[in-house]
């Protein structure tokens, strides 16, 4: 038995019907770009993430870049972000012209610890940017309270966490403005790149829709120096799709998490915990082990993909050497990385997969 990490091939299988439909429509209609079925994409996805407006764009990390241009945050700037999170969280900041701050995780969540928050806070702060890793909204109350004290800005970095909730709301408009990637490998998934923000600030979206399309309303007419990171009409009419069945595989996800947690509760592994308020949407299933890289050898032996949620963290990658943040500096975010494994996870892991891989584990440890 073979199991892939994640099986992205069996995503489209199942829809294929209704995706090559959703692709037609798109290519017969004439309209490539922007349009209506990027307009109906927007409505739906702001009205899912309960929020009262979504722009759709590129990627991912352009929604968070633009998040940050729509705040008016450049150079001079800081913006506090977790010492472990991918990179493209700090590249965001680093594209801007602002200098990106780590704050370590909480332990026990591995998500931005609020209580050492303050102590990053200079004068030049501008904005926090959590970010719902693994799927695992971030503890929001006392972070908005810290902003709102400092009167700092807050861009939430939801990329894994569609449909996740905190305290019973939807991930989508606690902060100024929320940021998302549809990447084929994450939760609502395109079949290419794409991304979107979401808000409930009506002037923070128009300034969104304006930089994304060369900072013009009107053909011709520049209001300011914008970019071009639309969202491509064909992976809206995916999305559209895909939209549909997200939280029915939400669920799947969350029955192959409870699964590993019942399956692995013996193993000595450190497993996800999830604070009560937290209703994760399990982008991720990530478990901690010292000896990770030996597990993962004798995992990959068995024929069982896993993957590691990062394994040199940004302050350590050459591309921020610059910043000379010395690697002890971030000591958590340094153990994690050499600490943490994924296991196979997603809508398309069977029972029996799930199974397996409970039972390798214990073989392997
Ligand atoms: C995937 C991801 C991004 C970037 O999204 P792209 O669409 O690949 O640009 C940003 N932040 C986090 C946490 C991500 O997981």
């Amino acid at each position: 038995m073979r199991i892939p990490f994640l099986d992205l091939g069996a995503a489209y299988r199942e829809l294929k019907p209704e995706i090559d439909a959703a692709v037609s429509r798109v290519l017969e209609s004439g309209w490539y770009i922007l349009g209506p079925e990027v307009e109906a994409f927007e409505s739906e996805w702001a009205a899912y993430c309960e929020a009262r407006h979504a722009v759709g764009l590129a990627n991912g990390l352009d929604a968070l870049t633009l998040a940050l241009r729509a705040l008016d945050i450049g150079p001079g700037d800081e913006v506090i972000v977790p010492s472990n999170t991918y990179i493209a969280t700090w590249l965001a900041v680093s594209e801007v012209g602002a200098t990106p701050v780590p704050v370590e995780p909480d332990q026990t969540t591995h998500n931005i610890d609020p209580a050492r928050i303050e102590a990053a806070i200079t004068s030049r702060t501008r904005a926090l940017l959590p970010v719902h890793l693994y799927g695992q909204p971030a503890d929001l109350d006392p972070i908005l309270d810290i902003a709102q004290r400092h009167g700092l800005r807050v861009i939430e970095d939801a990329a894994q966490a569609h449909g996740a909730r905190y305290k019973g709301a939807r991930i989508g408009a606690h902060g100024d403005i929320v940021c998302w990637s549809f990447y084929p490998g994450k939760n609502l998934g395109a079949l290419g790149d794409a991304g979107a923000i979401t808000t409930n600030d009506a002037a923070l979206a128009e300034r969104v829709a304006l930089l994304r399309n060369y900072g013009s309303r009107q053909k011709y007419v520049n209001e300011e120096a914008g970019v071009n990171s639309r969202l491509d009409p064909v992976q809206a009419a995916i999305l559209r799709v895909k939209l549909g069945v997200l939280d029915q595989w939400t669920e799947r996800r969350r029955a192959v998490a409870a699964a590993y947690n019942l399956g692995l509760a013996e193993s000595g592994l450190i497993l996800p915990h999830v604070p009560d308020w937290a209703d994760p949407a399990w982008h991720l299933y990530v478990v901690r082990t010292s000896d990770r890289d030996a597990l993962q050898g004798r995992m990959t032996e068995a024929g069982i993909g896993t993957l590691i949620h990062y394994p040199i963290p940004p302050h350590m990658q050459q591309a921020y050497a610059g910043l000379g943040i010395a690697p002890d500096a971030l000591p958590l975010a340094h153990t994690l990385a050499s600490e943490v494994l994924s296991l196979p996870m997603g809508p398309h892991l069977d029972k029996n997969a799930n199974r397996f891989a409970c039972q390798s584990i214990y073989r392997n440890i």
